[in-house]
């Protein structure tokens, strides 16, 4: 198949969160197992810089945006056979020092920023040569996608267009501008109503994509089920539950490539299930790099996070509180939000030898996180995936998890299977759980024949792209099936 997917980030070109993980290795694992992608994403600040192959294609795009036409170049990238890179170049719009925001506050034009966007990769599906069979969107940013496409074929010509995915990476985001931001679309106003872009009078650019894509994926099968309720939807479980035929859950892969404790380049000591002595010497390093004392034998937790409320800061500080009177050690790389750095750094400066606190970005830092820690904290509000559970049960780092979406999907706890069993889960949001949960590892943590067992149950999960890529194909079929009005049902598939 021929599959253009879009995104505002992808990996390794930019990053703020698990997007970019998944987009970009979603399109290798298409290409490598015979498929053609094209990924398009915006041309951000120093990518150019980084990735010198970048080529400038014969492509102008000059397009309107309420009133203004606004133009951008194309330059695309050839990764590999199968996959193309291409990328949005507005310097206007996307050479800025931040993907979405600038310290701490988002950028007030996002509105036109990725409206353009959306209407570049509609472009793209409508003119590349190589005209793709079913256009994949991802999030908010492209959310509007599947509505332009929409109206260019009732209203446009545009004889038949491909069939549209949208996945859904966290509903807490929906790009949600005022209605003002609507006449950017330059959509008719038939498009603006409850059943469409309008959410309570305001533009909702991931609420558009929900209501006009063929079908809708999430990233993992219990928040495909949790955002169907209240307590999940965001607001939008309303709509969702009436689209609930066409949406599906598709847990996210690990790109082996990037995250295999036996090649990665960014750890001193390779090590594997077979041979777990290179962690321990990790784990050494990783209290130097973090100006923790050395003690082998005391057992590491550790959190790469956005400081956001999402990702369950508040209890995770409170357990802390609680459990920094037994000997552990903790590590903490994350940025976001200022109040929550603030509160890491003052657990630190009251525990300085047990608390080392990195506020930041930093690829190299968080895989040794993952491999020098014994357990790794994941104590989300909410989560749609979640990958450093399954990049942690790579490195043989047991995860302490809340039960609920992707970390549901992805761990298996002592008492759902105690001979498969590789992570511990709790299930109350406090810190009460969380301090229980963390007592727990300790436990584990004095039964070495056990703990191996864990780790070894970790490490063999298989997380990888290979199946992953067959679900997708799978939903594309359906896609094209729903697109030409076929009731795929009957016609014998099903995810
Ligand atoms: P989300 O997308 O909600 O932020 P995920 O767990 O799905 O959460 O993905 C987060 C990704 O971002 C992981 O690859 C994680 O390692 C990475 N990440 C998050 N914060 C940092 C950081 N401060 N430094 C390096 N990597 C980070």
């Amino acid at each position: 198949m021929k599959i253009l997917l879009a995104s505002s980030e992808v990996h390794p070109y930019s990053k703020t969160g698990g997007l970019a993980d998944m987009v970009g290795a979603l399109g290798k694992a298409l290409a490598r197992s015979g498929h053609e992608a094209g990924i398009v994403t915006p041309l951000y600040q120093g990518i150019h810089e980084r990735f010198p192959a970048l080529r400038r294609m014969d492509w102008q795009f000059n397009l309107p945006l309420g009133a203004q036409p606004v133009p951008a170049e194309l330059w695309s990238l050839e990764v590999e056979k199968g996959l193309t890179i291409y990328f949005i170049d507005q310097p206007g719009f996307y050479q800025r020092a931040g993907i979405y925001l600038e310290n701490h506050v988002s950028y007030p034009d996002n509105a036109e920023r990725f409206i353009f966007f959306s209407k570049c990769v509609a472009n793209l599906a409508r003119y590349l040569p190589w005209r793709p069979d079913v256009v994949h969107v991802n999030d908010w940013q492209a959310g509007l996608v599947p509505a332009l496409m929409l109206h260019q074929r009732r209203g446009e010509g545009w004889g038949n267009p491909p069939p549209v995915c949208l996945t859904i990476h966290n509903l807490a985001y929906q790009g949600i501008f005022p209605a003002a931001a609507f006449t950017l679309t330059n959509l008719p106003e038939e498009f603006f109503t409850i059943e469409g872009a309008e959410f309570y009078k305001q533009l909702n650019c991931l609420k558009a994509g929900i209501a006009f894509a063929d079908v809708i994926t999430t990233v993992s099968p219990r928040y495909a089920r949790e955002i169907t309720t209240e307590e999940f939807g965001c607001g939008l479980d309303g709509l969702l539950r009436r689209r609930q035929d066409r949406l599906f859950g598709i847990l996210n892969g690990v790109d082996h490539e990037e995250w295999n404790p036996l090649h990665d380049p960014f750890l001193k000591h390779p090590y594997s299930a077979a041979r777990l002595a290179g962690k321990r010497k990790n784990k050494i390093e990783l209290q130097k790099e973090m100006g923790l004392p050395v003690a082998a034998d005391a057992p590491l937790f550790g959190t790469i996070t956005r400081l956001a409320e999402q990702k369950g800061v508040d209890i995770q500080l409170g357990a802390l509180e609680e459990m920094l009177s037994a000997d552990i050690q903790f590590v903490l790389l994350g940025s976001g939000s200022v109040a929550f750095e603030r509160g890491y750094h003052a657990l630190s400066r009251r525990f300085p030898s047990q608390v080392a606190v990195q506020i930041g970005y930093d690829e190299g830092l968080s895989h040794r996180i993952e491999a020098g820690c014994d357990f790794y904290i994941m104590p989300s509000r909410f989560e749609p995936s979640g990958l450093n559970q399954m990049y942690s049960l790579r490195y043989g780092t047991i995860p302490i998890v809340r039960a609920v979406g992707g970390l549901d999907d992805s761990v298996i706890d002592f008492s759902q299977n105690a001979a498969r069993a590789n992570g511990i889960k709790f299930r109350e949001y406090s810190a009460r759980a969380l301090a229980q949960a963390v007592r727990k590892a300790l436990a584990l943590y004095q039964q070495p024949g056990l703990l191996r067992r864990y780790r070894q149950n970790a490490m063999k999960t298989d997380f990888s792209w290979d199946q992953t890529v067959d679900e997708y194909l799978k939903i594309y079929q359906i896609a094209e099936k729903i697109n030409s009005g076929q009731d795929w049902r009957t016609a014998g598939h099903g995810p």
